[in-house]
């Protein structure tokens, strides 16, 4: 499924703007944070909506508690989750794209599940 950019989901100015100040007071990727790793989001990092909304009409949407900051590799890994179109490996340089959004590798086999 093509979900567009996000100016064409309806995330808009205010958004990005929103998005920035939320970055600047939250620069540091959760989900990198939860494994340990001190990944900044100021530049390149994404405002993820912790629960998916459908758009800025969903009143999740602008709910502060629904926030979160997430670099970039994060974000994608998270929404190519959602999106069901997870295993997409792309192999770029140390980014782990084998971990679900929880950190946890997705790989039944792999040693943390045994
Ligand atoms: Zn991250």
């Amino acid at each position: 499924m093509n979900r567009g950019t996000a100016a064409q989901r309806g995330y808009g100015a205010r958004w990005a703007a929103y998005s920035r100040q939320y970055r600047k007071e939250n620069p540091l990727c959760v989900d990198c944070l939860a494994r340990g790793v001190l990944t900044s989001v100021e530049h390149g990092g994404h405002v993820d909506h912790i629960q998916a909304v459908s758009g800025p009409s969903d009143p999740l949407f602008w709910e502060p508690a629904n926030h979160q900051s997430l670099c970039h590799s994060c974000h994608s890994r998270k929404t190519a989750f959602e999106d069901g179109s997870f295993g997409n490996k792309k192999g770029k340089g140390k980014v782990r794209a084998d971990c679900g959004i929880d950190g946890v590798p997705v790989d039944g086999g792999h040693h943390w599940r045994k």
